[in-house]
C-alpha cells in the first residue's frame, strides 16, 4: 500500500526533507496528501492581473512580474525598508518590505520571475504594494495556469517541493485509492469520489470543484470521527457486564435528610437521570455539566452513598491536591452521619498511613475513597468498585479516565462532572453518544456576582477597593497570568503583585501568594488558612482555578484579564459569589485595546457559563480551548467544530444509521482504522 510507504520512497525526497517533513507531521505518503494547502490558501494562476489593470483600493491582489531593481532606505521616523522595484510588459511597481519582512527581499535578484500577493495601492510615481508575499517561479510553472496551492511550510521546504511531491503522490493515487465513505453515502450526499476531492483539494480544477472538494473532506472527517466513536464505545459496553445498583432506599433517604439543604430542581432533575442509569445493567457513561457553583458535589454525594447502599465502592478523583481534600471534608459531611466510611488518597501522603490506606480498601472497610490521580496508582486495588466519578474532568485525559475505570473486574458506573461547559458541538464530536445531564444556574439566596472591566488607569481605585472589602472582613483572591516576571511579557507576575501589596496597600494584612510551584503541602496548608480566615488576600495564579470554596471571599481581582480566555475567566470568577454576601470580580486590563476591552465586557454582561464558552470558542478557535487530543482524539485537518456544527449533527446521524446495519460494525472497524489506525481503537477500547 503506497500510503504507508515513508515519504522517502518518492522521488526527490531524502532523510533530510524527509525530516523537515516530519515537522508537519508527516511521515507517509499518506500524511503528505493529506497535508491540506492553508485555509484559503491559493494563488489563481488564472487569473493574474497586469500590473496597469491592478486596483489600488489597498485590497490583496496577485500578479506576475519581474525584479528590476532592489533599494534600501529609510522611511518616516527612520522606519528601515527595502523596496524592490518590478515590471510586466505595462509598467511599474514598488514592493515595500519593512522590519522583520526585509528579509523576504533578501532572496530577491534582477531579472528574477516573481509571483507577488499584496495589498496594491496608488504611489507617488507607481503603484506600491505592501504586506508582500513573494515567490519566484519557475520555468515550468509559468506554463501550467490555474489554481496553485499554498502549503504551511517548515525548515528549508519550498511551495515548489511541496507541490512537486503532491502530484508525485497524486499519480500513485490515481493507480490505487480505496473509497474511505460507504458508496451509498457518497452518492446519496452527492459528494465528489476520493480521488477527483484530494486532485481538487491540492490543484483545483475550479473554485467550484475546490469548494466541493473541500466539502467532501469535512463530511469524510466528521463522518468517520464519529464512526470511530460509536464503534469503541459500543464495543465496551458489550465487553464486560455493568451493576445493576437497587432503587434509592433506607440509606439514600438518610444522607438526603441530613443534607444542609434542599436539592433544586436542577438537581432533583440531575440525581433523577444518574440514579436511573445506575439500575441499568448498562454501565453509566454520563456528563454531569454544571455551571461553577451549580451544586454538583452534593449529586456526587449522592452516587457513591447509592454505590455504597449496594455493597459496592466508589471513588472520586479531583485534578488537585486542594480541590481533593475539599471533597474530601464535604463527602465526610454528607455522607459519615450515614454510616459510610470516607477516606482520602493523595500523593504526599506518608508510607505507613499509606499503606494502610490500601489494605482497608482491598479489605473492603472503606466505602468512599476520595483523591488526586494518585487513585490511578498500580496498588490501588478496591475490593468492589461500582462508581468512577472524575471532578472537573477537562483536567484528565480520556486514557486516565479508561484506567480509573480499569479497576474493576465489572464495568463501573462512570459519571464525569465538569464545570467548563462544553458546547454542544463539541459534546457531540468529542464525547460521541456520552449521556449529558446539565444543571444551569445556581442554588438559591446567592446573588449574581458583581463584574467590572478596567484598565490600568483604575488600578489605584481597585485598590481601595480590596482594601475596603477586607476591611469589613471579607476575604480576596489577586489572580495574575504568570508567577514570575518574564523578560518578553509584560505581564505582571503573582510574585511582583504580590510584593507590591504587602509593601503597599495591603502592609500589615495577612496575605499569601499561592503558585503551582509550591509543593503539595504547601500549597494545601496556605488554602487551608485561607479556607480558615487566617489568610486575608491571596495572591495566586490560577492554581485556584477550580472548585476551591470560601464563601467569604467576596472580591477577585484579576490582573492581565486580556490574557485569559472568557471560559477560563469565568471559571476563576465562580470562586466569589460562593456565600450569601454581595461580590465582585474586578477584570483589570493590561491594555487599552478597544477589542481587548469590548471581549472582557462580555464577562459584565452573561453569567452564564455556556454563553461564555461558545463565545470563546468563535473568538479563540477550538485549539486554544480545548485540543481534541487533550481528549485523546486525533485532531481535525479540515473540519471546524464551530463552522460545520450542522455537518456533525447530520453525520452523526448517518453513522449511527451504519452502525445498525447488518454487518455494520465490522464495516465501521475497517473504515475507522483505516483513517485513524490502530491508536484511535486503543484509547476507546475501554
Ligand atoms: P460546583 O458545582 O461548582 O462544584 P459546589 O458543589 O461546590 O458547586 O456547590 C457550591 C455551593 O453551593 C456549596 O457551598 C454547596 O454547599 C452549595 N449548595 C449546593 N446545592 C445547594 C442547594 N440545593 N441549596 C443551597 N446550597 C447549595
Ligand atoms: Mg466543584
Amino acid at each position: 500500500m503506497w500510503w504507508k510507504e515513508p515519504v522517502t520512497s518518492l522521488k526527490g525526497i531524502g532523510v533530510k526533507k524527509a525530516a523537515e517533513l516530519a515537522e508537519l507531521n508527516i511521515a507517509t505518503v499518506g500524511d503528505l496528501l493529506e497535508y491540506y494547502p492553508r485555509q484559503g490558501a491559493y494563488l489563481d494562476y488564472a487569473n493574474l492581473k497586469k500590473i496597469k489593470d491592478l486596483l489600488t483600493d489597498g485590497s490583496k491582489q496577485i500578479f506576475k512580474a519581474e525584479v528590476c531593481q532592489v533599494r534600501n532606505g529609510y522611511g518616516s521616523s527612520r522606519r528601515a525598508y527595502t523596496l524592490v522595484t518590478v515590471r510586466d510588459e505595462t509598467g511599474y511597481a514598488g514592493l515595500y518590505f519593512f522590519a522583520s519582512q526585509r528579509y523576504k527581499a533578501q532572496k530577491l535578484a534582477l531579472g528574477m520571475q516573481l509571483l507577488i500577493t499584496g495589498r496594491v495601492r496608488q504611489g507617488r510615481t507607481a503603484k506600491s504594494v505592501s504586506e508582500v508575499d513573494v515567490q519566484s517561479v519557475g520555468a515550468e510553472e509559468t506554463k501550467t495556469p490555474g489554481i496553485l496551492p499554498v502549503y504551511a511550510l517548515s525548515g528549508n521546504l519550498s511551495q515548489n517541493n511541496l507541490r512537486k511531491w503532491m502530484a508525485e503522490a497524486l499519480k500513485l493515487a490515481a493507480k490505487e485509492l480505496p473509497e474511505s465513505l460507504p458508496e451509498a453515502i457518497v452518492k446519496k450526499e452527492a459528494l465528489p469520489d476520493r480521488l477527483t476531492a484530494l486532485r481538487n483539494i491540492h490543484f483545483p480544477a475550479s473554485w467550484e470543484a475546490l469548494r466541493e472538494a473541500k466539502r467532501r473532506f469535512v463530511f469524510e472527517e466528521l463522518f468517520l470521527l464519529q464512526c470511530g466513536l460509536l464503534y469503541y464505545r459500543q464495543q465496551s459496553r458489550d465487553q464486560r457486564e455493568g451493576v445493576k445498583h437497587g432503587a434509592d432506599g433506607a440509606l439514600l433517604r438518610q444522607v438526603r435528610e441530613h443534607l444542609p439543604f434542599e436539592l433544586t430542581e436542577q438537581q432533583q432533575k440531575a440525581w433523577q437521570e444518574i440514579s436511573l442509569d445506575m439500575q441499568d445493567k448498562r454501565p453509566m457513561h454520563r456528563i454531569l455539566q454544571g455551571d461553577v457553583g451549580s451544586g454538583k458535589t452534593v449529586i456526587s454525594a449522592l452516587a457513591l452513598a447509592k454505590a455504597a447502599e449496594n455493597g459496592y465502592q466508589g471513588c472520586i478523583m479531583a485534578p488537585t491536591e486542594i480541590l481533593a481534600a475539599q471533597h474530601y471534608d464535604t463527602l465526610r459531611e454528607f455522607l459519615q452521619p450515614a454510616g459510610l466510611r470516607v477516606a482520602l488518597l493523595t500523593g504526599g501522603m506518608r508510607a505507613k498511613a499509606r499503606r494502610e490506606l490500601l489494605l482497608n480498601l482491598e479489605l473492603g472497610l472503606i466505602d468512599v475513597l476520595v483523591g488526586t490521580h494518585a487513585l490511578l496508582e498500580e496498588d490501588v486495588r478496591f475490593a468492589h468498585l461500582s462508581l468512577t466519578v472524575t471532578d472537573e474532568q477537562h483536567r484528565f485525559g480520556v486514557e486516565q479516565r479508561a484506567r480509573l475505570a480499569n479497576k474493576s473486574q465489572i464495568a463501573p458506573d462512570v459519571l464525569v462532572m465538569t464545570a467548563t461547559p462544553i458546547p454542544r458541538t463539541l459534546a457531540l464530536t468529542v464525547y460521541g453518544d456520552l449521556d449529558i445531564s446539565l444543571m444551569k444556574g445556581r442554588p438559591p439566596g446567592r446573588k449574581p456576582v458583581q463584574t467590572l472591566c478596567y484598565n490600568e488607569s483604575r488600578r489605584r481605585e481597585v485598590y481601595e477597593g480590596l482594601v475596603r472589602q477586607l476591611q469589613a472582613g471579607r476575604q480576596a483572591y489577586v489572580v495574575c497570568p504568570l508567577i514570575e516576571q518574564s523578560e518578553t511579557l509584560r505581564v505582571r507576575s503573582a510574585e511582583n503583585v504580590y510584593e507590591e501589596l504587602r509593601g503597599g496597600a495591603l502592609k500589615n494584612i495577612p496575605c499569601a501568594l499561592l503558585h503551582g510551584r509550591l509543593k503539595g503541602a504547601e500549597k494545601e496548608a496556605i488554602m487551608a488558612d485561607f479556607a480558615a480566615g487566617k489568610i486575608k488576600a491571596l495572591v495566586s495564579t490560577t492554581v485556584i482555578e477550580v472548585g476551591v470554596n470560601v464563601p467569604n471571599a467576596t472580591l477577585m481581582i484579576v490582573e492581565n484579564a486580556e490574557r485569559f480566555g472568557l471560559a477560563q475567566l469565568h471559571q476563576l470568577r465562580g470562586r466569589v459569589g460562593r456565600g450569601d454576601k454581595q461580590s465582585y470580580c474586578v477584570l483589570l486590563a493590561g491594555t487599552d485595546s478597544p477589542e481587548a476591552l469590548a471581549r472582557l465586557q462580555v464577562l459584565h454582561d452573561s453569567e452564564d457559563g455556556f454563553y461564555l464558552a461558545e463565545k470563546d470558542l468563535e473568538q479563540r478557535g477550538v485549539g486554544q480551548l480545548f485540543g481534541l487530543r487533550q481528549h485523546g482524539l486525533p485532531d481535525l485537518r479540515i473540519a471546524d467544530i464551530m463552522r460545520d456544527t450542522d455537518t456533525i449533527v447530520q453525520v452523526r446521524r448517518l453513522a449511527q444509521q451504519e452502525l445498525a446495519k447488518p454487518n455494520g460494525r465490522q464495516e465501521l472497524r475497517r473504515m475507522v482504522d483505516m483513517q485513524f489506525g490502530e491508536r484511535f481503537g486503543m484509547i476507546f477500547n475501554t
